[in-house]
């Protein structure tokens, strides 16, 4: 289903308020598998002060409009206008009220925006503007309204028909019919509003808020389901009682439901009291779920919920302001992560993320500040950017003004917001209002795009027992913007003895103090911090915790790299020194693969390995993290000329090298970590099996790996032991691979979350020829080109995270992927624009691999009918030449 409506660029400075105040909107859904028939009563009044001109604007789109009235008469033809995108009602009175009549067709939907069917059910998907597909309706998040909302549909087919707030009566109706009115007490915009409308089990629990409201907790999902919700409910209650306790934020209604379906684009939603979650995000039990599974369904559990009050209680004033709610309910599921479980590991994979997917995005062709300036689609803003990178820009917040102050500001926000939608700005004046302080300077991180690179030098005085560190920020140019402002860095530091004790930081010109980790504030271009009585010259730890979104420019020793790696307090630290020495080594390798010499490892990172291995005091979970070689494309974004091949072999040589130098060791704690012992889900054994199987891969480089992984294969009780066996097998070429990878492919056939997992492992065998597997898998019965799930773990896999597939020299990885794109962009266009964001770097390659990547490229905006969504893209990676 394509948009109907041409592009239009859609600028922030534009915003102005809507004319009328909505005061009440009445919905009736007569729900039937073919049309459905929308009636709305809208009771509108003009906004006292706002400018002449009497005509009602609403937003509707693919929908039949059946009539139209104002208080009670039938509109004339000549008293409206209407094209594919509005509704303009002319010459409306001050106060009136409009009754609507439209038809539907949500099973005709594929682009699953508005109302669509999923399996048996039916269900909505509103934010951003699915809304006016469903009925006609001011679309925008500055209109906040209460819904009084009546479903009615057939008994049988569907018994469970849910909508926003409480169901507040309940009745039959002729021919098997039945019907329930649902009332939200909150006014909200319309895009938190949703139904759902099928034949689904429940579980049902409880939770007592603090100020004793009892509210029922229901999550709902397809019958055969409904064994693996536990998990699901359990994070819910945990999150509810992490925000009362951390943030001091209750919940407000006496119903809360989440509905799980296996056909959504993203990964959940956030409307009101009904949470719509991809089913991946809800679902799990051990034996079809893998520790990340579990986990990721906390967080994602624990981020809609939290949506209630920063996102639902307190909106957007427009699009633009996007990251108000999203930065800021990232920032609080981290936290509510890591309270829950390791912190230190909760950082080091959101630090990963964001510079595997964000600096990339930053330094692409759709590079775009948080708070974005203009967009075409507005759905190809809801981005690693606005995500990730505004979540650090809230986390920045947190560092500057320190837990209290954060929450004195959160405080404020709400007293000054609570029931409005605002803008980014209103938040940065709650924080500084509270915390009297002055963030002018550090707003500008709102509307600046790009990586900062922050250039660290050191002056030693042996004679004064002093240290010098001398710092400088840049941030490049962009392809959205050239001129770069300088901004407020939050930069955390600490100073090592060779021997790993932590010196006091007293900066010269303050008293003495015990501190041992300071947050140094780099608001000029340059800027030198003097510290005194530091008796050796010390091991400077910089930018601990990641305190702000930038690339450092600091060349470490090696020895300074080993003792950061064994003694820093801060474990971030730790894992990033056995980074950048793996990257080192990796990138070394890689200009010797490049001139034909023979690759080779030094005893440096050996040796930083062995101490890994040996370590029995740290969290197995931090040891698996900092044993994980960086990836591919983290490589390749450390090149100017990305070498696929290159970084292929060399990383592959460092990881097998390091497995034959260490094998007994690794072997050894292997073994020791594959005690038999049954599963359970707590965060001490997740930490246990994420060590084991980092093990289980380097062995794999060994001899003797693969049968090693055959019996974890056969004994395993729980999907993260059995699928880490099945990987290694698969990518190692292993002989039993095709045997073990058939046997459980047979096995989980009807599991469509199992299944997406079988696609990703092959879709990421390295190696030119997975793209012929690729294609066959689209011909798999489980497989479905119209399931957003399906797309991701079989095409996006391979694109996204398969370099030497979807590089490979022929081009064949590209032309199809090509294909797929546009295919997938007469379905549902939103997916196909994230599918075809994997050529965004192509400048990046060399000149025969750039010239079919603009080939394909070109091929596709070529397309007929192309979508705005992978339009506005496909547009923007092509101009990338011009700044290059
Ligand atoms: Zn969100």
């Amino acid at each position: 289903m394509k948009k109907g409506s041409a592009s239009t660029v859609v600028y922030r400075s534009d915003y102005s308020p809507y004319a009328w105040q909505l005061k009440h909107v009445d919905l009736r859904f007569d729900i039937s598998p073919h049309p459905t028939r929308v009636s709305s009563e809208l009771s509108m009044k003009r906004q006292p002060g706002t400018a002449s001109g009497s005509d009602i604007e609403l937003d509707g789109q693919h929908m039949e409009l059946l009539s139209i009235m104002m208080d009670g008469r039938e509109l004339k033809p000549e008293q409206f206008s209407k094209d594919a995108d509005k509704l303009i009602i002319h010459d409306a009175p001050d106060d009136c009220t409009l009754n609507i009549e439209v038809l539907i067709k949500p099973h005709e939907n594929t682009a699953l925006e508005g109302m669509y069917p999923s399996g048996d059910f039916l269900l909505t998907q509103c934010e951003s503007q699915g809304f006016r597909k469903i009925t006609y309706f001011p679309d925008r998040p500055d209109v906040m309204t209460r819904f009084d909302v009546t479903l009615c549909a057939d008994r049988q087919k569907y018994p469970v028909l849910l909508s926003n707030g409480n169901a507040v009566d309940a009745g039959e109706s002729d021919n098997g019919r039945h019907w329930v009115r649902w009332q939200d007490p909150y006014a909200k915009p319309c895009y938190l509003f949703a139904l759902v409308a099928g034949d689904l089990a429940c579980l049902e629990d409880h939770f007592i808020t603090r100020s004793g409201r009892d509210v029922t907790l229901r999550v709902f999902v397809e019958q055969e389901n409904i064994d693996r919700c536990d998990h699901a409910m359990q994070s819910l209650i945990h999150a509810m009682k992490w925000d009362q306790d951390r943030f001091d934020l209750e919940y407000d209604l006496d119903i809360y439901n989440i509905v799980a379906t296996n056909d959504f684009n993203m990964g959940a939603m956030e409307n009101k009291s009904l949470n719509i979650f991809n089913s991946k995000y809800v679902l799990a039990r051990p034996d079809t779920a893998t520790d990340t599974d579990y986990q990721g369904i906390e967080g994602v559990i624990g981020h809609e919920y939290f949506h209630n009050w920063t996102g639902n209680r307190v909106t957007c004033q427009d699009w633009f302001q996007l990251t108000l709610k999203e930065g800021l309910t990232v920032f609080r599921d981290q936290e509510f992560s890591s309270d829950m479980q390791s912190r230190a590991v909760k950082r080091i994979r959101d630090v990963r993320d964001l510079r595997n997917r964000q600096f990339p995005e930053d330094a692409g062709p759709m590079s775009h500040p948080i708070r974005p300036d203009k967009y075409i689609e507005i759905n190809n803003f809801y981005t690693m950017t606005v995500y990730q990178k505004g979540a650090t820009i809230i986390r920045m917040y947190h560092t500057l003004l320190g837990e209290a102050g954060f929450q004195k500001g959160m405080k404020l926000y709400f007293e000054r917001h609570d029931g409005q939608a605002v803008s980014c700005d209103d938040f940065l004046a709650a924080m500084a209002d509270a915390n009297g302080v002055n963030l002018e300077q550090f707003g500008r991180w709102y509307g600046q795009s790009g990586t900062p690179e922050v250039t660290a030098q050191c002056e030693y005085d042996a004679a004064g027992a002093s240290f010098i560190l001398h710092l400088s920020q840049h941030t490049p140019a962009t392809h959205d913007q050239v001129e770069k402002q300088t901004l407020v860095i939050p930069f955390a530091v600490g100073l090592l003895s060779a021997s790993g004790e932590e010196y006091p930081l007293q900066l010269e010109g303050e008293g003495s103090t015990s501190v041992t980790s300071r947050v140094l504030l780099l608001k000029e271009k340059r800027q030198s911090f003097t510290f005194i009585n530091i008796p050796q010259r010390p091991v400077p730890s910089l930018l601990r915790d990641f305190s702000a979104p930038v690339k450092l420019n600091y060349s470490y020793s090696g020895d300074d790299l080993a003792v950061l790696m064994a003694h820093d307090s801060d474990a971030f630290q730790r894992w990033e020194a056995a980074q950048l020495l793996a990257q080192r080594e990796i990138l070394g390798n890689q200009k010797l693969h490049a001139t034909g010499s023979e690759m080779e490892l030094s005893q440096h990172l050996i040796d930083a390995f062995r101490a890994l291995l040996e370590d029995r005091d740290t969290d197995p979970a931090l040891l698996a993290e900092a044993m994980m070689l960086p990836g591919e494309d983290y490589l390749a974004d450390q090149m100017d000329v990305v070498d696929v091949e290159g970084i292929h072999a060399a990383r592959s040589f460092v990881k097998s090298t390091l497995a034959g130098a260490l094998r007994s060791l690794i072997r050894s704690r292997y073994d020791e970590l594959n005690d038999g012992a049954p599963y359970d889900k707590s965060s001490a054994s997740m930490a246990r099996r994420s060590l084991k199987n980092i093990c289980l891969s380097y062995l794999l480089e060994t001899d003797g790996g693969a049968r090693l992984a055959e019996v974890q294969l056969d004994t395993s009780d729980n999907m993260t032991d059995t699928l880490a066996a099945l990987c290694g097998l698969v990518w190692t070429d292993a002989a039993s691979a095709a045997a073990a990878s058939q046997a459980f492919g047979q096995e989980w056939k009807d599991d469509p979350l199992v299944m997406d997992k079988w696609f990703t492992i092959q879709a990421v065998k390295p190696g030119a020829d997975t793209v012929k597997t690729v294609r066959a898998l689209m011909k798999h019965p489980a497989f479905s080109i119209t399931n957003p799930n399906k797309v991701r773990s079989l095409i996006g896999a391979f694109a996204m995270s398969n370099p030497t597939g979807f590089h490979a020299r022929d081009g064949a990885g590209y032309q199809f992927h090509a294909d797929q794109v546009i295919s997938l962009d007469e379905l549902n266009p939103q997916v196909a624009a994230r599918m075809v964001a994997a050529f965004n770097q192509w400048t990046r390659y060399d000149p025969a691999r750039r010239s079919k990547m603009k080939a394909e490229l070109e091929r596709i905006s070529a397309a007929d009918g192309l979508s705005p969504d992978v339009s506005e893209i496909v547009h923007n990676a092509l101009g990338m030449e011009k700044t290059k």
